[in-house]
């Protein structure tokens, strides 16, 4: 059996996080270090390691977390903008292998990003 991921333990309750969203798909906690004055995370509850291992049967649970992410970044006050962000391995910076939204904003974002 392979070991649980850090977010994993966080939607069975084994782990604390600071959670803004829960719903039947998905949850939405704040970054335990953001990279911008509002970082948020959209974990889907179904574990996808990656969006390149996604299937189309994700299809309407990737667009739930797009949707997910406006709604709690409009939540956050992120009029002025933000910037969503998948990182999908190790050379795209992926860290944790069960997908995840970053929502980022309340700083002007640079382009390209790092
Ligand atoms: P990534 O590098 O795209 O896989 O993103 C993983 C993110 O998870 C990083 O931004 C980490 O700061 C964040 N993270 C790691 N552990 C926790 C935790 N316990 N609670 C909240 N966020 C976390």
């Amino acid at each position: 059996m392979t070991d649980k991921t850090i977010f994993q333990k966080i939607m069975d309750g084994e782990m604390d996080a600071d959670m803004l969203h829960d719903d039947e798909e998905c949850v939405v906690i704040r970054d335990v270090n953001p990279q911008a004055p509002t970082h948020l995370l959209v974990i889907p509850k179904k574990l996808i390691p990656r969006i390149s291992e996604g299937s189309q049967e994700d299809q309407t649970l990737l667009g739930h977390l797009l949707l997910v992410a406006k709604k709690v970044a409009r939540e956050e006050e992120l009029a002025e903008g933000f910037r969503i962000v998948v990182n999908n391995g190790p050379a795209g910076g992926e860290s944790v292998p069960h997908l995840h939204v970053h929502v980022l904003g309340g700083r002007q974002m640079g382009w390209p990003p790092g």
